[in-house]
C-alpha cells in the first residue's frame, strides 16, 4: 500500500513512520508512507498556503491551489484512482470498519488542514472521504491523520506478528475484546481466572465469547445491537441485562 500524507509539517510524521509497527511494515516493504509539505506547491513568491475569507470573519482559510497541486502530482500515470482523504472535524466518525474498508485500497492520500478551514471546492472536488477522529477540535491534522493510518496499516497482511490478535480486537468483532492474563497466575493474592490455565481450549471460547459479550453490555451496549448472536447468547443477555438493572434498583 502507498500512503502519502499532505502535510504543512513534515516532521510531526517522521517519529511515527519509522517506529514501531509502522516502521516495521515499512521496512518489510508492506507500506510506503510519504510526508508531502503541500507549501512546496504554492505558486506565490511567498510560498503561501491559505488566505483571508470571503465575506470576512477571523482565520485563515487553506487555499485551493497548492492542495489541487499537490494531490495531482501525487496520481499515478496509470490512471488508477486512490482514495484522497480530507481530515476534518466535519467527516464521518473514523470507525474500525472503516479502518477495514481502507485496508483493502492501494494508495491513500492524506490531507492534513490547519488554520479555520479549507476552501470548500477542495471538499466538493477533490476529495473520495471527509473523516474526524472525533467530535473535538485539534490544532491540525497531522495526529488525526496518523491515528489513521496507524489503525489501516496493522490491519495489513503480515504486519502484525500474529495474524489473529487484529481479528479478535476491539470493534473487529463487533464486539469489545475479552480480559487478557498473563504470568504469574497469583498477583498479591488476585488470580488468573481457573479456566484459563485449564488447558480446554472449548472452555476457553466459551469463557472468552461470555467476557467479551459481559464487556460490551456494560461499556458500550449499543453495539450489541449491530452483532449476530445465536438465540441461547439473546436470552443470557437479556437475563443479564435485567439482573443488572434490578441491582442498580436496589442500590
Ligand atoms: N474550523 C474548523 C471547524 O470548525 O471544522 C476546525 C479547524 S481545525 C482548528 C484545523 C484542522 O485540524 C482541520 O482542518 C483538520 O484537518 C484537523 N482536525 C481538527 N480536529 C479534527 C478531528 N476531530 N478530526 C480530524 N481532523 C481534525
Amino acid at each position: 500500500m502507498k500512503i502519502d500524507v499532505l502535510t504543512l509539517f513534515p516532521e510531526m510524521l517522521e517519529g511515527v513512520f519509522g517506529a514501531s509497527i509502522l516502521g516495521k511494515a515499512k521496512e518489510k516493504g508492506i507500506v510506503s508512507l510519504n510526508a508531502v509539505n503541500f507549501r512546496d506547491y504554492a505558486n506565490n513568491k511567498h510560498n503561501t498556503v491559505d488566505d483571508y475569507p470571503y465575506g470576512g470573519g477571523g482565520g485563515m482559510v487553506l487555499k485551493p491551489d497548492p492542495i489541487f497541486a499537490a494531490v495531482e502530482d501525487l496520481l499515478p500515470e496509470n490512471g488508477a484512482k486512490p482514495r484522497i482523504v480530507l481530515m476534518c472535524p466535519q467527516g464521518e466518525t473514523f470507525t474500525q470498519r472503516k479502518a477495514e474498508e481502507l485496508s483493502g485500497e492501494q494508495h491513500l492520500i492524506f490531507i492534513c488542514g490547519h488554520y479555520e478551514g479549507y476552501d470548500e471546492r477542495i471538499r466538493q472536488h477533490l476529495v473520495t472521504d471527509e473523516l474526524s477522529i472525533g467530535d473535538y477540535v485539534l490544532t491540525g491534522g497531522e495526529l488525526p491523520a496518523m491515528v489513521v493510518i496507524d489503525s489501516v496499516v496493522r490491519l495489513l497482511p503480515g504486519v502484525l506478528g500474529n495474524e489473529s490478535s487484529a481479528v479478535t480486537d476491539s470493534f473487529s468483532t463487533g464486539l469489545l475484546e475479552y480480559p487478557h492474563y498473563t504470568r504469574p497466575v497469583s498477583f498479591r493474592g488476585w488470580d488468573v481466572p481457573e479456566v484459563l490455565v485449564s488447558g480446554h481450549h472449548a472452555k476457553i471460547e466459551a469463557w472468552r465469547r461470555e467476557q467479551s459479550l459481559l464487556r460490551t453490555l456494560e461499556r458500550r451496549p449499543e453495539l450489541l445491537e449491530l452483532v449476530e448472536l445465536t438465540a441461547k447468547e439473546k436470552v443470557w443477555l437479556e437475563a443479564e441485562r435485567k439482573r443488572r438493572s434490578e441491582q442498580k434498583a436496589s442500590e
